[in-house]
């Protein structure tokens, strides 16, 4: 490269007026000699103008510039650097694209890349096992089409993805796959996809392990129940000593009996994700007779049960399922709220959905429980808990009967005025008259 074309510019340029001098000495035509001269230069310049001109538009990736002087060989130069140093950055770029990519293909889990309309962009290898994505035919395909199981499209649509979703594979029923949202820019998703089947068979034999030997318990126990019930008819014939003795051990039987009923039923509820019956449920005859069987466990300790109904609001689902979840939320409000004490319950629609509330005026929950609540067994003070016979499954109950009719429970509660649990439907679950 010429680092001195200042000097040589300058020099061309004094040359040249000096030959027009010259010229113009030896015509007598200065203006003439100096227009010829410049002109001359002008087209000499376009000619180097042209020539980039050309080699911008038509050169290959590595052709080097055309040869040029002076001012404009180090145009041509700079250029050609500009160029050079361009393709090495984007030579670097690409080795790093390729990296993560060569990572990402080799990832067990796919990866797949969906543009702000759920239209595929981008997946790695394991997508094509797991989701069966089929490159590139799939690429710019609504991911909506190519996983067609129904729970994915509404949880795809609601864009709720703080929790994981699992559904069984599309290409292959045995497998079962998790899948994790996340949004990134511009609306655009991504999308990761684990292959779970090992963990989803474990609990699967765990769920079986305890539908069995529940079921298995229920026939012992039933002929000892049974007996138990003609000891306690006939007691006057039984040994005075031994009077209490058999109460008490009825009453054990009958929670047993309970515990075991709760157990079966949370096993058919996680069997399936939604109900088969999906009838409009009346609920508002739901509600009057859960409110009676209420007022009657209520007794003679005087609570006020009131209830609060919307007319004509109906649920898409299970009858029996919807009678135990809500039962089991009014009878908890009985449970412990005490003497004298009142229960709400309302029943309404709004453009949210459909909302039962069941409020009690009881000793209310600390917060720190609340988020537990639901989890089997969980009880947030047991003594307490086994005086009222309950199982500690009722509200993990609750939540499974909610989440079969796509619906959420919420809870809140002030220690000393009492808790409030309140079940949100969507829309799309109200049948309206
Ligand atoms: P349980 O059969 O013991 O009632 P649940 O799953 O129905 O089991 O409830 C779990 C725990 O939540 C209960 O042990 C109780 O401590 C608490 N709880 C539920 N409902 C209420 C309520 N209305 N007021 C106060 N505590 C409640």
């Amino acid at each position: 490269m010429n680092q001195n074309w200042h000097a040589t510019l300058i020099r061309h340029l004094l040359v040249l007026i000096s030959l027009c001098l010259l010229g113009g000495l030896v015509s007598g035509e200065y203006g003439w000699s100096l227009a010829i001269g410049l002109a001359l230069y002008l087209g000499w310049t376009l000619k180097q103008l042209l020539r980039l001109h050309a080699w911008l538009r038509n050169h290959q990736p590595d052709e080097a510039p055309p040869d040029g002087y002076g001012l404009w060989g180090e145009v041509f130069d700079s250029i050609y650097h500009l160029q050079r140093r361009d393709q090495r950055v984007r030579g670097r770029l690409q080795a790093v694209i390729d990296r993560v990519q060569e990572s990402t293909a080799a990832l067990r889990d796919a990866v797949i890349m969906l543009d702000s309309d759920g239209n595929l962009e981008w997946w790695n290898r394991a997508a094509e096992t797991l989701l069966g994505l089929k490159t590139p035919q799939d690429g710019g395909q609504p991911v909506t089409n190519l996983v067609r199981h129904p729970r994915f499209k509404e949880y795809f649509e609601g864009e709720h993805y703080a929790e994981p979703l699992e559904i069984p594979s599309p290409i292959n029923d045995r497998l079962r796959v998790q899948l994790n949202i996340t949004r990134y820019g511009n609306n655009e998703h991504l999308m990761l996809v684990r292959d779970v089947t090992r963990i989803h068979q474990l609990e699967q034999m765990r769920k079986d392990f305890v539908a069995n030997v529940s079921h298995e318990l229920r026939t012992p126990l039933t002929v000892i129940a049974g007996y138990l019930e003609t000891l306690l008819d006939n007691v006057d014939d039984v040994n005075p000593r031994w009077a209490r003795a058999l109460q008490q051990m009825g009453q054990q039987g009958a929670r047993m009996q309970t515990l075991l009923n709760d157990l079966l039923l949370l096993a058919k509820l996680e069997a399936t994700d939604y109900p088969s019956d999906n009838q409009p449920v009346a609920v508002e005859t739901l509600l009057k007779t859960v409110q009676a069987d209420a007022q009657a466990l209520s007794g003679a300790r005087g609570q006020r049960i009131s209830l609060d109904v919307e007319p004509g609001v109906r649920l898409k689902g299970s009858e029996s399922e919807l009678r135990s979840a809500f039962s089991n939320l009014v009878f908890n409000a009985v449970k412990y709220t005490q003497e004298g004490g009142s229960i709400r319950i309302r029943w309404w629609a709004d453009a949210q959905g459909a909302h039962l509330t069941v409020q009690d005026s009881g000793p209310g929950i600390e917060a720190k429980h609340l988020p537990r609540l639901t989890e089997r067994f969980y009880r947030v003070d047991s003594s307490r808990a086994s005086n009222t016979g309950g199982t500690g499954l009722g509200l993990a109950i609750v939540k499974h009967v909610l989440l079969r009719h796509r619906g959420r429970l919420e809870i809140s509660s002030v220690v000393g005025h009492g808790s409030t649990f309140t079940c949100h439907f969507p829309s799309s679950q109200i049948v309206t008259l």
